[in-house]
């Protein structure tokens, strides 16, 4: 009973709560701008959708100004299908999971090519139809743009959900998570489901955050049984509120890790321990020769169009076994750097710059950098990716990811 919202006077009230506090609370954003003034319903989706891909895995301040050069560039979904995929990951460029760009690029080619540029306007065919748009996406632009009364359940959700509840099992289990979409679905607000879904999100945002909740301001602490059981030091003794925990109930934290009372609300959400990232180690090399004015020239190379970074461009990059000495790698690399040029290239003519370390979700990843200066043009193996040589400026309005830019 204390994972369910089960009384609809108190659904009732905490629609009306949690919606009068969006209403008072909410930032000004650009995609709720755009959302909230533009008439044509299709035009709003497709900002939603933008707006919703930008911000996965990266931050709203991070993502404000690709979005609204993103909106000058492409303002509809046919601007988008027209543009080339060097375009978009030119202007991708720095925010991260480069897929994300291609694959709304793609879907938008879809909409024009296979739907008449009628974009599928609920959330069961959004993510049916398109790809890459998975259900947290299809349920927010469903939700914002074409007002069907359906949740969404994103990490903001899941904390604000998982706190409201008390639900203290693994919140990327797939049973908690069904547990959510349900509970988000009968919770959303049948007249405002947009609005109540993005107030869900900012509470999770700006309110319900994950350290230091602010419950003294939160407009639905009088619906919180995180809160409750933080103020009550026990698990709450009302008549509709049980302890299930002593029952190996699939919803409550688990009996080896009870309710801590130092941690207080933030005992919610919990989650199983991370997979350690993949280590992985890259020789790079900066081949450098003197351009026509003067300015030093670099070449890059660009990537394959699937995979890591597909089709960004970068120093040309061989993969390195773990555990190399500095002189084995230099070898190593010399021998790759001798097969693609065609002309002879010697350990001795790299010169070791130094280490780059770039995060990726899942790879931790080392750039071991080197440079080689060169005279003139290099012939490389015609069967070998494009390249081209650049200036430093023409390298930084390239395609080119953060870690290559440190590198350089
Ligand atoms: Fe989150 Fe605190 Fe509000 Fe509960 S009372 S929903 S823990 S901010």
């Amino acid at each position: 009973a204390q994972h369910l919202f089960n009384d609809p006077a108190e659904i009732e009230a905490l629609r009306g709560n949690l919606l009068a506090w969006y209403d008072k609370c909410k930032r000004s954003l650009p995609w709720r701008t755009l959302a909230a003034t533009e008439p044509d319903p299709d035009r709003r989706a497709y900002a939603v959708w933008v707006s919703e891909v930008m911000l996965q895995q990266t931050q709203v301040a991070t993502v404000m100004d690709y979005y609204n050069r993103w909106m000058q560039k492409w303002p509809t979904l046919q601007a988008l299908a027209q543009a080339s995929l060097e375009e978009v990951n030119k202007l991708w460029a720095g925010l991260g999971y480069y897929s994300r760009g291609k694959r709304l690029q793609e879907a938008a080619r879809k909409v024009v090519s296979e739907l008449a540029g009628q974009m599928p306007r609920t959330a069961e065919d959004l993510q049916k139809l398109l790809p890459g748009v998975g259900r947290y996406t299809a349920g927010a632009i469903a939700s914002i743009s074409y007002g069907q009364a359906t949740g969404v359940v994103d990490g903001n959700v899941i904390r604000v959900l998982c706190r409201l509840r008390c639900i203290g099992a693994d919140s990327s289990s797939p049973a908690v998570i069904d547990w959510l979409w349900d509970m988000a679905n009968a919770l959303v607000d049948r007249s405002r489901p947009g609005d109540f879904n993005q107030a869900l999100m900012e509470l999770g945002a700006t309110v319900c955050v994950p350290k230091a909740p602010l419950c003294r301001d939160c407009p639905v602490k009088q619906h919180c049984r995180a809160q409750l059981r933080k103020l009550l030091g026990k698990p709450a003794p009302v008549p509709d509120v049980e302890d299930c925990g002593l029952g190996g109930c699939p919803l409550c934290p688990p009996a080896t890790e009870p309710w801590d009372s130092s941690l207080g609300v933030t005992n919610f959400p919990r989650k199983a321990a991370k997979k350690q990232p993949r280590t992985v180690r890259t020789a790079t090399c900066v081949l450098e020769r003197g351009g026509c004015h003067g300015a030093p020239e670099y070449l890059i190379v660009q990537r394959p169009s699937t995979g890591l970074l597909a089709g960004l461009w970068e120093f040309p990059s061989f993969p390195l076994a773990q555990g190399l000495q500095e002189e084995k790698q230099r070898k190593v690399l010399a021998d790759h750097l001798q097969t693609w040029m065609g002309q002879p290239v010697t350990a001795e003519d790299l010169q070791f710059i130094g280490e780059v370390i770039h995060i990726f979700s899942h790879i931790h990843q080392t750039y071991v950098v080197y440079s080689l200066p060169v005279d003139g043009d290099v012939t490389l193996d015609p069967a070998s990716s494009p390249s081209r040589w650049v200036t430093e400026e023409e390298f930084c309005a390239s395609a080119v990811s953060t870690a290559m830019k440190k590198v350089l």
